[in-house]
């Protein structure tokens, strides 16, 4: 392979309800990612998916009267479709935990685990949230025992023999491996609380559940009374989506030498950068290249964003009344590419006016029409300026689309300035307005290549309009 080879992946999410925005934003900002790569000259490869086991899933689909594969399947179905609802790389690859392949994967992954001496069986007696799906310590939960971010949930209770992860063992090791990697963790920030987490010592963790109590799930190899429980299965798909451990070509390009790198929400820090990388050093796997930690989208004020609340945002909703790329631009621009962020329709309609109907949308139609009519296609090379690769090489897709917002800026200021539309209409004017002209039309060729992975069909259609020296026939963003 002439090309170098590029791991992308989100993380994957639980179908027990439909997509929410935090998840819109993680996909959006990878496929962002994804496509600079690509345009960069590289083979990428670029995961996604959905996590289908588990005791939550399980009740719902009961509790619903459904078959938990129809449930399941239905649900798959709805998570595929935000490749057209959300722009996404038309090769984006997606599994699903449910997949054959990833079944006899992830118990691959646990076979070698176990062989390598990091499996074994105790009595297993804690607190467990179903919404973190992670074991509660009492002082991880509020005053009547419930969990921080759950506080609805009720706790399970749990006593019996389970398998567990020696976690325990891998302190020293993550610690190195954090050490020879200061930009494993992305940004700064979550890394030192990830450091932090891990040096106060980890605990071996519970990596199964009865069969009996949890009958939706992957069987634990050579002993069916017990099914893996949620990170033995789920975050094997980040190896097994390469087809693992059959194809070791595709393995070995993608995540050896692909430089993989992982996006995913706060809440999924721990999982990630100490979790999963432990478990990747006791299957002798490499690790990690990055992995990039994204805020929550949240309510007006910071307000956790909740159906009770009634402050809920649907990506779909958004998408059907702005379109694709409007959604992309604010994920891309109006959302802190690592902090929480608010978000109201307000204010999305407020940014949609400012930056596409009346920024870019107005600067092309506006451009191209003095083009048409005052001069001849003009050849343009558009290069791409550092800045922009050295902000998108830091996952900083606010600070790429920065960049990009401030030269439509500076190309709205020169025909301010130089008032072109009036100046080619006077013979003694005329030859400056055309030189004024081009020079616009090649800054408007390098806005469109800075679109491409952030607004790709816009992008596109700037380019066509450049290419042939015509205004849009309708403009790229109508006024809201
Ligand atoms: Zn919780």
């Amino acid at each position: 392979m002439s090309k170098k080879p590029f791991y992308i992946t989100t993380t994957l999410p639980y179908v027990n309800s439909d997509p929410h925005i935090g998840f819109a934003m993680e996909i959006i900002r990878a496929d962002i990612i994804a496509r600079a790569k690509k345009i960069a000259g590289y083979e990428v490869f670029f995961n996604t998916g959905t996590d289908e086991h588990g005791v939550k899933i399980y009740q719902k689909a009961f509790n619903s009267n459904e078959n938990t594969q129809v449930f399941v399947d239905r649900y798959a179905t709805k998570f595929k479709e935000l490749k057209s609802v959300l722009g996404l790389s038309d090769d984006i690859h997606f599994v699903r935990t449910t997949d054959p392949h990833h079944v006899s994967a992830a118990q691959e992954f646990w076979r070698r685990c176990d062989k390598n001496g990091f499996i074994y069986k105790k009595l297993y007696k804690t607190k467990y949230c179903p919404g973190c799906e992670l074991e509660k310590t009492d002082v991880e939960l509020d005053d009547q025992g419930r969990c921080f971010i759950h506080p609805t949930t009720e706790l399970i209770l749990i006593d019996e023999e389970n398998y567990f992860f020696k976690f325990s063992a891998f302190q020293k090791p993550l610690l190195e491996l954090y050490a020879e990697n200061p930009m494993l963790v992305v940004p700064d920030f979550r890394f030192n609380e990830i450091k932090a987490f891990v040096g106060r010592g980890l605990e071996d963790f519970s990596i199964s559940r009865l069969a009996t109590k949890m009958p939706w799930g992957i069987s634990v190899p050579s002993d069916d009374k017990h099914v893996m429980y949620v990170w033995f299965d789920a975050l094997v798909n980040y190896v097994s989506t390469l087809g693992w451990p059959e194809d070791m070509k595709t393995f070995e390009t993608f995540w050896k030498n692909g430089t993989p790198v992982q996006y995913c929400g706060k809440d999924n820090l721990r999982q990630q950068s100490a979790m999963w990388q432990a478990m990747l050093m006791a299957a002798k796997l490499p690790p990690t290249h990055a992995i990039v930690i994204d805020g929550f989208v949240t309510g007006d004020g910071g307000v956790k964003m909740s159906k009770s609340f009634g402050n809920t945002v649907d990506p779909l909703d958004i998408v059907k009344e702005y379109g694709t790329e409007a959604l992309r631009y604010y994920v891309a621009r109006e959302l802190s590419p690592f902090e929480d962020s608010p978000f109201t329709m307000e204010k999305f309609r407020e940014a949609y006016n400012a930056h596409l109907a009346n920024g870019v949308g107005n600067l092309t139609s506006r451009i191209m029409k003095m083009a048409e009519v005052n001069i001849k296609k003009v050849p343009v090379t558009p290069v791409i300026p550092e800045s922009y690769d050295a902000a998108l090489a830091r996952y900083d897709v606010k600070a790429a689309s920065d960049i990009i917002w401030s030269k439509i800026g500076k190309l709205d200021a020169l025909i301010q300035k130089e008032e072109p539309f009036k100046k080619a209409k006077d013979s003694a004017t005329k030859d400056h307005a055309t030189r004024i002209i081009e020079q616009l039309v090649r800054g408007l060729a390098d806005v469109a290549l800075l679109l491409e992975p952030i607004l790709p069909i816009s992008a596109e259609i700037i380019k066509k309009c450049v290419a042939e020296n015509k205004s849009p026939a309708q403009p790229l963003f109508l006024r809201k």
